[in-house]
């Protein structure tokens, strides 16, 4: 038996942060959207224990991999005996603000309660899903969905039109931690308008939802990496409705009014400095 799944990365449409909580996290509000850049996960069922391949020589393939630690909970869960092979075909960049970790681990979850025939609904597995990571029951709800708490109180939000994304990953390492860290409440000077994005949304109005998008992360992430505020201009000379950093970065995407466009942007800001995507929202 095996079973093979997108583990899909996510945009953040916006983002606000709006308490530091005595527990070190910060609450936040944010908007999220899948897109269709994805890994491939295949997961097969063996004998005994959790066998991890990964292709990419940058992840760890023990239990500090996040789809390693989401079959090891899933198996104890369910007391499952029997083991499984997970094999990730890894195209999400990591520790972009893509949610690529994240993702992998709910696709894991979905997988294994498909592959074991657990018949658990999503809530189901929301619950069992969230001790591993704040983004976790985001991915494996998917869509637009708005998120509070640590990101793990969400609501859904009327799906966006589909919409062609450019992502670009500038080659410099951000921790999301350090971002945090350096982030000073009292001086974010401008914060998303939920209330408007929210009524943007339901119009379906993808311009004006460009036009509104504001990550107040940018901010600490920016001032130490100049490139990234460089990728978001160059994205809008070359098309975009509008561009945001994508989490805490290093990501860059920005919205676009068609497939052509998006390409053309693609064409011209191609360079070796950086890595790009042509995607879509899903
Ligand atoms: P977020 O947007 O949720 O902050 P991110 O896109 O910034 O996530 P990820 O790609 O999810 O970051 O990975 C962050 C860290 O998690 C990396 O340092 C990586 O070593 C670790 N990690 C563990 N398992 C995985 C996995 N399956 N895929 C990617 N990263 C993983």
């Amino acid at each position: 038996m095996m079973i093979s799944i997108k583990a899909r990365a996510k945009i953040n449409l916006s983002l606000d942060v709006t308490a530091k909580r005595l527990d070190g996290y910060h609450n936040i509000k944010t908007i999220m959207q899948t897109i269709d850049l994805h890994d491939k996960i295949d997961i097969d069922v063996i004998n005994k224990g959790i066998e991890l391949e990964c292709n990419s020589m940058e992840l760890p393939l023990d239990n500090k991999n996040l789809a390693y630690k989401a079959a090891e909970l899933f198996m104890s869960k369910y007391d499952i005996k029997s083991g499984v092979r997970i094999k990730i075909d890894k195209n999400i960049p990591i520790a972009a603000g893509l949610a690529g970790g994240s993702s992998d681990a709910a696709a894991v979850l979905i997988g294994m309660n498909k592959l074991f025939n657990c018949g658990m609904d999503v809530t189901t597995l929301i619950s069992i899903g969230k001790v591993l990571g704040a983004d976790i029951p985001y991915c494996i709800k998917g869509g637009t969905v708005f998120a509070e708490g640590i990101g793990e109180i969400l609501s859904e939000l009327k799906a966006i039109p589909m919409t062609y994304i450019v992502i670009v990953v500038p080659k410099v390492a951000v921790s999301t931690k350090w971002v945090y860290q350096n982030l000073n409440l009292n001086k974010i000077y401008k914060r998303p308008d939920m209330n408007l994005l929210f009524s943007i949304i339901n119009e379906g109005n993808i311009a004006l939802l460009a036009q509104n998008m504001v990550n107040v992360l940018e901010t600490v992430t920016m001032e130490k990496f100049d490139i990234i505020n460089t990728i978001k201009q160059k994205l809008k000379e070359f098309g975009a409705l509008g561009s945001l950093m994508s989490g805490s970065g290093p990501s860059v995407f920005g919205i676009f009014r068609d497939k052509s466009s998006a390409l053309e942007a693609y064409q011209k800001i191609k360079c070796n400095d950086w890595d790009l995507f042509v995607t879509e929202t899903t």
